[in-house]
């Protein structure tokens, strides 16, 4: 069976606030982790788990608890912050924060990253030079378009990034990109089918047939979740749109079918940079 990637983006529901908004709700990382913690035991998948720098800060049993299972810790930044929306200065700043703060708590060397929100549109490229400074890989490229992010002319399938110009590969690089599964229909094009929302509002038999069909070429899904999609409890926060709560209700029985029927890695076990 193929080995698809699975990728939990470590934040508490409330973390897509800006910051100093953050202390007006209590945490609930702490639990809708373990659930998706017990998922991953009963079934024996492992996984990378983009952690804020914030919550390894907050919560450094946390982390430690994922290390001790197996799994792997990459960096989501520090603070959650748009890459769209900040310099350069202050993006190197808040991922070598974070890159500080989980090394320290995990013992491990951080490998990878994903950028809040999917932050990256055709200007500010330059982060992946930064990125390269320091990791091995990110998993922030999204080949679809859709109102919030996307780079719908982006390659589909893992590659190695000219990061002059990510939208290419460069065979001789060192620089590895895992973009985020995507099912290519004729005429429509590019079809997220990667996790998220969009686990919680397509029908599950889509994103089976979508993986299933990725497999099928000899392709990886790279999946992901946050610990709020699988969390009907999740408090009410004026500033987000009815997407945030869209299919919360059965998008954990949706996350363990597709846990049942496919196999998931790490991407730090089963990719080579
Ligand atoms: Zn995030």
């Amino acid at each position: 069976m193929v080995k698809n990637l699975l990728s939990i983006d470590l934040e508490d529901y409330f973390c897509d606030l800006p910051f100093n908004k953050w202390k007006k709700y209590d945490s609930r990382i702490e639990k809708t982790t373990d659930k998706i913690l017990d998922l991953l035991d009963k079934y024996n998948h492992q996984a990378t788990f983009f952690s804020l720098g914030y919550i390894g800060e907050k919560f450094p049993e946390l982390i430690e608890k994922i290390i001790k299972k197996g799994h792997e810790i990459a960096s989501h930044g520090y603070y959650h912050k748009d890459l769209r929306k900040i310099s350069k200065e202050i993006f190197e700043e808040d991922l070598l924060k974070s890159i500080k703060t989980l090394e320290q708590i995990s013992g491990e060397k951080i490998l990878g990253f994903r950028a809040p929100f999917f932050s990256i549109d055709e200007n500010n490229f330059e982060v992946f030079h930064i990125m390269k400074k320091y990791l091995k890989y990110d998993s922030s490229v999204f080949p679809v378009k859709t109102p919030l992010y996307g780079l719908p002319n982006a390659p589909r399938k893992i590659y190695k990034m000219n990061v002059d110009n990510p939208l290419i590969k460069n065979d001789e690089g060192d620089f590895l990109e895992i973009p985020l599964a995507t099912i290519r229909i004729p005429i429509i094009g590019n079809i997220p089918i990667a996790g998220g929302f969009h686990l919680r509002f397509l029908p599950i038999k889509f994103l089976k047939f979508g993986i299933n069909h990725l497999n099928k070429t000899g392709n990886v899904a790279m999946c992901y979740i946050h610990p709020k999609d699988l969390d009907p409890k999740m408090p009410h926060i004026p500033e987000y749109a009815w997407h945030y709560y869209w299919g919360l209700n059965s998008a954990a029985k949706k996350f363990e079918y597709l846990l049942k029927n496919f196999k998931f890695s790490s991407v730090r076990d089963s990719v080579s940079f």
